[in-house]
């Protein structure tokens, strides 16, 4: 199989990339913007590997993305690229509005042209995999209800938005014009090569420098946390084996609230990284709440049933396991983090263009 994936040089991106590439025999061909988020770095253990290649391009751009397409035949696109970080979204929400909305319909007029003009039987096999945030249900009040594929949309900040808005293209585009697509909700990732912006990272990294550990309002906020890896296996699954039409979520029942996990960093990183900066004594000492996010979402819980049953997908890890090995992989990676808070990271790029 011959599998275009963009935004692979970010988060969840890199490690789908490696999942492919170490699990099958497929080719992949990795096509992202490079933005502040993406990072060939996270790349590394694949760049020698001839069943990858990456092109820089924008999916905002058709005459590349076309291009790209007529050369490489894919038979399957997965869709990650995006602008993923809610608090930059609240900031800023054109980028959002750009890349999320506008970039999908290009790439979905894009890869519509492409796949009209395949023979009919590649045409029947064609994928195009959407990947997608369970954010786009907006949140849960009660304590144990749980989103469902079928939960209606009530996004709450521009970057659900905007993430709301493209699942109703790509279904629409299925329905209109018969491009075989699927998607995939998902709760929030966390794992190695996770940008230092985010929740987990920031406060591993914040702890080890002995800088205040921010936590948003009273910390009660819930979130469903899901391995990364764990995540590449179910959307390898999904665009393997997953009808078209269809719509998985995808959750790890693990679900914790924010102050919790903070604790649970500065735990770990009590036994795994004993040696604390200078006059520090627990390094939950350095917890400070901050005011809190604006529209920000109370609880987020996914019923992944539906993957389980149909695909027989389960997440291998547990918050336990997966959190352990988190702290473990950025205590030994502490360069590809200080490449990325010094902004090393971005210098790679100038070799690479489509
Ligand atoms: P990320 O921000 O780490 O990576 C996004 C990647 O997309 C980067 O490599 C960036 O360079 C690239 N990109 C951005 N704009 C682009 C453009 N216009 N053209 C081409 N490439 C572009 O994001 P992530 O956390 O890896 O998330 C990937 C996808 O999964 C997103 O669509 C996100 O909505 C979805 N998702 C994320 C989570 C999560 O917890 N991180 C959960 C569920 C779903």
């Amino acid at each position: 199989m011959r599998i275009l994936v963009t935004g692979g040089a970010g988060f969840i991106g890199s490690a789908l990339v490696r999942h492919i590439l170490r699990q099958t025999e497929h080719s992949v061909l990795n096509l992202d913007k490079l933005t502040y988020a993406g990072n060939l770095e996270s790349l590394a253990s694949v760049e020698n590997n001839s069943r990858h290649q990456f092109v820089q391009a924008d999916i905002g751009d058709r005459e590349t993305v076309s291009r790209v397409l007529a050369e490489f035949q894919p038979d399957a696109i997965m869709h990650l690229a995006a602008e993923s970080h809610v608090d930059r979204s609240i900031d800023g929400p054109g980028e959002f509005i750009q890349t999320n909305i506008v970039g999908t319909y290009n790439l979905l007029e894009a890869t519509r042209t492409y796949w009209s003009g395949l023979p009919e039987a590649r045409k029947h096999a064609f994928r195009f995999h959407h990947i997608s945030t369970d954010e786009v249900y907006g949140d849960l009040h009660g304590v144990d209800d749980l989103f469902t594929e079928t939960t209606p949309y009530a996004p709450s900040s521009p970057y659900s938005a905007s993430k709301a808005a493209s699942d109703h293209l790509v279904r629409a585009w299925q329905r209109t014009y018969g491009l075989p697509v699927l998607l995939t909700n998902c709760s929030n990732n966390y794992g190695p090569f996770h940008f230092p912006e985010k929740l987990i990272p920031l406060v591993i990294l914040n702890a080890l420098d002995g800088k205040p550990l921010p936590v948003y309002g009273d910390g009660l906020q819930v979130r469903d946390w899901l391995f990364v890896e764990d995540h590449a296996r179910a959307l390898l699954k999904v665009v393997s084996e997953g009808q078209v039409g269809e719509t998985y979520n995808i959750g790890g029942h693990n679900e914790q609230k924010n102050i919790d996990v903070v604790r649970a960093i500065c735990a770990l990183l009590e036994e795994l990284a004993p040696h604390k900066p200078a006059g520090l004594a627990r390094y939950e000492d350095l917890i400070t709440f901050v005011k809190d996010r604006p529209g920000h979402d109370q609880r987020y819980a996914i019923d992944a049933g539906k993957i389980e049953r149909e695909l027989g997908w389960v997440p291998q890890e547990t918050f336990a396991s997966g959190l352990r090995k988190t702290v473990q992989w950025y205590l030994d990676n502490l360069e590809w983090c200080r490449h990325v808070q010094d902004g090393s990271y971005q210098r790679e790029r100038l070799g690479a263009s489509a």
